[in-house]
């Protein structure tokens, strides 16, 4: 947050205090916040409102906290300096959005149904060898976290990196303008929430969104490998000859690897723990690049941070050297040996079906028996049995040694590998197999390896089952 008063709230919202007989404008405030449990001296709350919570309910109690005002969306009948706004969730952009403006960092923000996290772990990880650096806390992607993480922007920050996630049309247009990024990365789309978007375009469409906020002369970083990249393209174009701007592609394929500005990798290996090196070649120019993040879908997503982190002045070598410190994060691809033998591939933070494949290709790179363990994928709408069905024939044409499936959707895909799949719905038996399994592939193979790779949709707390399997080995 920065330095601000009540009269900086009051120019910002448009609206006067009242509440109280009399206010001093200039009564510095600290934090805004939305949770009336954090509250603190001097802060400020802001109180949303959705179909299953109010948060004026919480004004008399912030008061007692020490909040210096609140913003709410009907008066209250407490002694405290308010105000009142039309719209709370609106107000809270508005605040943002202006926090934003105020400290004017260099912003890089990315979209796409999945790898948005990742992609933007290694922009922060990238920028922070240039400059300090405010990124998105965790999944802080939507119409409230993406204003709460303009809010965290502080004067000392040279940039900042957002990610915007939607699960509806109009959601990214929205959090995008209060962005305002200098550069948008449109990563990928996958039959990810089609709840919200009807059909995969609906996807398409919602995605490209996200250049509605460029700046002028910002950069779009488009996925070149994508089939909807006309799409994208044919709606940049359009948007430049009103608002110029640039673009650049990145991607593997052989397009983007002829084209004089695309970014893309050669010389892909993956070592035994699956993670990848690669070459990476930029407008002549190339640097080898060591990832600390297992699977192929990394070059991709390090190929997008790549091209944005040299837009705000990166080096090749700032790249190398902040891909290679990159810390894994918790629940996405994290390697946990469980013996020289044994390894389990903790990818439980969530699933849907483009992830499913990437993680399948990376269990089928590694030597010796090959386990999935799927946890169902969560909304996918009316496709879903279909697309559980779609994944498990994706493992069954990849080799996939065993496919346990855990949940109410995801039988249609370990029924797929017929003997080699299993459907559970107890945790317990589906850990007591996994167990099993490992116990009598050691017996029969004393020398062998086995890899168990465990995923699912963050509601189906496939972490759990990691948790127990590590414990029981
Ligand atoms: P969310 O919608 O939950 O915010 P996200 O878009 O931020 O997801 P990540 O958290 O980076 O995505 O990754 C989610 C999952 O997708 C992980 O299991 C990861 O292995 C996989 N994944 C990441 N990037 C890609 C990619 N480019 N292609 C396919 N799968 C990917
Ligand atoms: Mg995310």
């Amino acid at each position: 947050m920065i330095k601000a008063d009540l009269q900086w709230l009051t120019t910002v919202l448009g609206v006067s205090p009242t509440g109280t007989d009399s206010v001093d404008l200039t009564t510095a405030i600290g934090e805004i916040s939305t949770d009336s449990r954090a509250i603190k001296p001097g802060q400020i709350f802001l109180a949303l409102k959705g179909p299953n919570f109010d948060g004026t309910k919480f004004v008399a109690q912030v008061k007692d906290k020490g909040a210096v005002a609140v913003i709410v969306e009907s008066p209250v009948d407490t002694d405290i300096v308010q105000f009142v706004v039309e719209d709370s969730l609106i107000a809270l952009g508005q605040l943002g959005a202006a926090v934003a403006r105020e400290v004017n960092p260099k912003i890089i923000a990315m979209t796409g149904s999945v790898g948005k996290t990742s992609v933007k772990e290694m922009c922060a990880a990238i920028m922070s060898l240039k400059g300090s650096v405010l990124a998105t806390n965790g999944n802080f992607n939507n119409q409230i976290g993406v204003p709460l993480t303009l809010l965290r922007l502080e004067p000392q920050h040279e940039f900042a990196i957002v990610e915007l996630g939607a699960n509806h049309i109009g959601e990214i247009a929205y959090t995008t303008n209060l962005t305002k990024p200098n550069v948008a990365i449109l990563n990928n789309v996958a039959e990810a929430h089609l709840e919200g978007f009807g059909d995969i375009f609906g996807v398409v469409q919602a995605k490209g969104e996200i250049f509605n906020g460029l700046t002028e002369n910002g950069l779009a970083i488009v996925n070149g490998d994508s089939e909807h990249k006309d799409y994208w393209l044919n709606k940049l174009s359009a948007q430049f000859e009103k608002v110029p701007g640039r673009v650049v592609e990145f991607g593997l394929n052989a397009e983007v690897q002829q084209q004089d500005n695309g970014i893309t990798a050669t010389n892909i290996k993956l070592d035994k723990t699956g993670c990848a090196s690669f070459t990476l070649q930029y407008q002549g120019n190339s640097i080898s690049i060591d990832l600390t993040l297992p699977g192929e879908h990394n070059v991709k997503n390090a190929l997008a941070a790549s091209a944005a982190c040299i837009e705000l002045g990166a080096t090749l070598e700032d790249i190398k050297l902040g891909l290679a410190q990159m810390a894994a994060v918790q629940g996405r691809v994290n390697l946990k040996p469980v013996s020289d033998q044994v390894l389990l591939i903790d990818d439980s933070y969530n699933a849907n079906v483009q992830s499913v494949k990437a993680a399948i290709d990376l269990l089928a790179s590694y030597k010796g028996k090959q386990v999935l363990v799927l946890g169902d994928m969560a909304e996918l709408g009316h496709e879903s049995t279909k697309l559980h069905a779609e994944v498990g024939e994706y493992a069954l044409n990849k080799g996939i040694h065993q496919l346990y499936s855990f949940g109410v959707l995801s039988q249609s895909s370990s029924d797929v590998l017929k003997s080699k799949g299993i459907h559970f719905s107890s945790k317990q038996a589906l850990t007591d197999t996994i167990n099993s399994y490992i116990e009598q592939q050691l017996t029969e193979q004393p020398n062998g390896n086995i890899t168990v790779l465990v995923k699912g949709s963050r509601s189906a707390k496939m972490e759990l089952v990691v948790e127990q399997v590590i414990a029981d080995n």
